[in-house]
């Protein structure tokens, strides 16, 4: 619960249902992403993870937010999309993926976002990383623990970048949307920059909504994060129980099954909703150049593969 009552969680993305009006999850990924907010159950029984074939996925399915995969990668890197669209209205020059300009650490990982928004005088490396509350490692706030885990891997390389005038600045957010202070300070200096730019009044709104966007991203990688983890039904398997009435879209086939059945063909046509949705939302090319640090993201040990 802590991480959903935080004060720096938003649950805007609750709200952003209209696809006129910015990011938004789809149908199907919004009941599994609310499923997972209130840890509801997503599988019947326990199963083994399909994606490690190590640890047991539980019935709410956290585990498949501690499982390093693609979809952690690709998650990491929609947070950081969004974000750059907010750093954008005031430094058109940022941009992501930028090699960190410290030649003693050649094999560093690139810059999320390399930018001159963050803070006035100085280009600034800003580090995105998402973590589980229940990944190894997190302890009692995940989002400190991967702030931290993110000051020690750039601690040799801090002077340099210091000598260049550059700081690096981790944002670690949680899988269900909390934030380290520094990812709910900076967009704000952000905002504030952005305002006085364009002469606006106030800057409140601009930092709700970058927040906003990037909630819904949070929550459209845990949910792809879990889908592709669910038993995948196929057409022929549908067809052997429900036999030839069930369409895959109705709820009820036209052989009338009984009330449990019914349920189950819903929740049968849920899960293949979303695959689907999750099918089409995952880009399993779009790989991190360093997938090994990849998680970017999300896995299940901090000291490990968990990290950028
Ligand atoms: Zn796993």
């Amino acid at each position: 619960m802590r991480e959903l009552r935080g004060p720096s969680v938003s649950h805007d993305w609750l709200k952003a249902l209209n696809p006129a009006r910015g990011a938004r999850l789809s149908d199907a990924h919004f009941l599994t992403a609310f499923k997972l907010r209130v840890g509801f159950r997503i599988v019947d029984e326990p199963m083994l993870c399909p994606e490690c074939g190590v640890a047991i996925l539980d019935r709410a399915c956290t585990h498949a937010l501690c499982c390093a995969s693609a979809e952690s990668t690709k998650g990491n890197n929609k947070v950081r999309d969004s974000l750059l669209q907010l750093v954008s209205l005031v430094d058109a020059a940022a941009d992501k993926e930028v090699p960190e300009p410290t030649p003693s650490a050649p094999t560093l990982r690139p810059a999320d976002i390399f930018t001159s928004a963050a803070v006035p005088g100085c280009q600034v490396v800003l580090d995105v990383g998402i973590v589980s509350p229940d990944a190894t490692g997190a302890g009692p706030d995940c989002c400190e623990a991967m702030f931290q885990k993110k000051l020690r891997t750039h601690e040799p390389y801090l002077e340099e970048l210091e000598r260049q005038h550059i700081r690096h600045i981790p944002l670690a957010f949680s899988t269900y949307g909390r934030v380290c202070p520094e990812a709910s300070a900076t967009p704000t200096c952000i905002a504030q920059r952005a305002a006085r730019r364009k002469g606006l009044v106030s800057h409140r709104g601009i930092p709700r909504r970058a927040m906003a966007g990037i909630g819904v991203q949070l929550w459209r990688s845990a949910t792809a994060m879990t889908s592709t983890r669910l038993p995948r039904a196929t057409p022929e398997g549908i067809i052997a129980i429900f036999g030839d009435g069930f369409d895959g879209e109705s709820h009820v086939s036209s052989d009338e099954p009984s009330e449990v059945e019914s349920t189950t063909a819903s929740s049968q046509s849920e899960n293949l909703s979303a695959l689907n949705e999750s099918g089409s939302d995952i880009d399993l090319g779009e790989d991190h150049p360093d997938k090994s640090m990849s998680g970017s993201g999300v896995c299940s040990d901090l000291g490990s593969a968990m990290a950028d």
